[in-house]
């Protein structure tokens, strides 16, 4: 999970047209929303969101450059057939994640439901839903400070002390073996390599100090999996045994 900025008035203009709009309308009639209608995922907000997500799964942080990509609703159009085209309720998602998540909305507060909102009306109302109804789960985008709350092992698991984040990683399962397994990987590989120099170079620091400097300038925007690399960065004692740790902590903090 990452914090993500959304500029929620930068609406695409596919959710925005009268062709969206007559589908809007017609969920409002029947009270339910269309299974045939793909409004919501016009390439113009695919694109938006993949460039907002970096390219990767809101919930578990995978990289979608290859696999499939999902516009997912964070409240579920079978539960909220008025919130299908809202910019401020799509995010980008994985396959696993998105059929993970279904129409499970768990909720603290009292469930809203639709009160005369205009098409016009659809794209900012989530924040005061949020209020009223207390979500369980963590939203990427309004949802502020929850970061510092998330901890990783050597393993790649990933805990928290915060009931809200914990609901998180259960309901979506950010401890499949899958991603626990990439995450570790990215460790022991870290750790394997800098272990190696040391062995062959055990004179020479500047080699292994390069070694850090490349993972740190690798944990960009983009790549799989930033919150866990950053954590590493953050927290090498966590990570590493005496042998490296003194030298990560000197790289990491002059940078
Ligand atoms: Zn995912």
């Amino acid at each position: 999970m990452r914090e993500i900025t959304k500029d929620l008035s930068k609406i695409p203009e596919s959710l925005k047209n009268s062709t969206t709009e007559k589908h809007f309308n017609s969920a409002i009639e029947s009270g339910e929303f269309s299974k045939k209608s793909d409004r919501y995922k016009q390439s113009d907000t695919k694109e938006e969101l993949e460039d907002i997500y970096h390219k990767k799964c809101a919930y578990c942080e995978k990289s979608l450059l290859d696999g499939f990509k999902h516009i997912d609703h964070f409240r579920p159009k079978k539960l909220y057939h008025w919130l299908g085209y809202s910019w401020d309720n799509l995010i980008l998602s994985c396959d696993y994640c998105n059929v993970n998540k279904r129409d499970n909305f768990p909720i603290a507060g009292d469930k809203q439901n639709y009160s005369g909102e205009e098409f016009s009306d659809i794209h900012n109302l989530s924040s005061n839903y949020d209020r009223l109804e207390k979500p369980l789960i963590i939203n990427p985008e309004r949802d502020r400070g929850y970061l510092k709350h998330i901890e990783f092992d050597k393993s790649g698991q990933i805990s928290s002390d915060d009931e809200k984040v914990k609901t998180t990683i259960k309901e979506s399962k950010l401890n499949r073996s899958e991603l626990r397994e990439r995450r570790e990987k990215i460790f022991t590989d870290f750790q394997n390599s800098l272990n190696r120099k040391l062995i062959k170079f055990p004179k020479n620091l500047a080699v292994i100090k390069d070694t850090i400097e490349e993972f740190i300038e690798d944990t960009t925007d983009d790549v799989e999996f930033y919150t866990f690399r950053r954590y590493i960065l953050e927290k090498p004692d966590k990570f590493f045994e005496r042998n490296l740790l003194p030298i990560v902590k000197k790289v990491v903090t002059r940078n």
